[in-house]
């Protein structure tokens, strides 16, 4: 690995053409990602979309990836397994295939035009505090607190987990 390898966490959502099976082989091909490897991954949930109304349910998890790329390299492979997926880019927050979101990137804290870390709604979502608590419940956010602590004070419904 050209630099020292960084734990990263992945979140992923769908939901059009058969959310599950995206979200299934999106952690394939996350396994995938050249320099990194993928150490733990959440159960899947179901959750209301949020965004324009009408939309299906999302399916969502969470990943750990230890990675020895640059958060820029792994936002761009991710954006390739997104497009790989047929993700159109339309209306904001619209339904779509598959989303990956890049949430952690070790303790980093990054704003750049293409990439805010932590992603800045993950610690009010609980379609992604409730699969991050299932594989890191005492990891901090910076600048925000554990997850456990602001799962329990997030006021969205608790998510069903399949
Ligand atoms: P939200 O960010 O509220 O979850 P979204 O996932 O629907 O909304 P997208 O349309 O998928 O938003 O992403 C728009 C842009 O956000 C991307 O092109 C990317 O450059 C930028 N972006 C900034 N920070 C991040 C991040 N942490 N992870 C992924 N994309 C990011
Ligand atoms: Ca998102
Ligand atoms: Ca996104």
């Amino acid at each position: 690995m050209s630099e020292p390898a960084v734990t990263a966490f992945i979140g992923l959502g769908s939901n059009l053409e058969n959310p599950r099976e995206q979200v299934t082989r999106a952690l394939e091909e996350l396994a995938a990602i050249p320099q990194s490897r993928l150490d733990a991954v959440s159960s899947l949930y179901r959750s209301a979309a949020i965004g324009p109304e009408g939309q299906p349910d999302y399916i969502n998890a969470v990943a750990r990836l230890n990675t020895g790329l640059s958060p820029l390299q792994l936002l761009d492979a991710l954006q390739t397994i997104e497009d790989a997926h047929g993700r159109l880019r339309e209306e904001r927050w619209g339904a779509r295939t598959l989303d990956l979101d890049l949430l952690l990137y070790g303790g980093q804290q990054i704003e750049s035009e293409r990439l805010i870390v932590p992603h800045p709604e993950m610690h009010r979502r609980a379609f992604v505090l409730t699969p991050m608590a299932e594989i890191a419940p005492e990891l901090a956010i910076p600048g925000q607190g554990e997850v456990m602590a602001l799962l329990e004070r997030c006021g969205d419904l608790p998510l069903a987990r399949l």
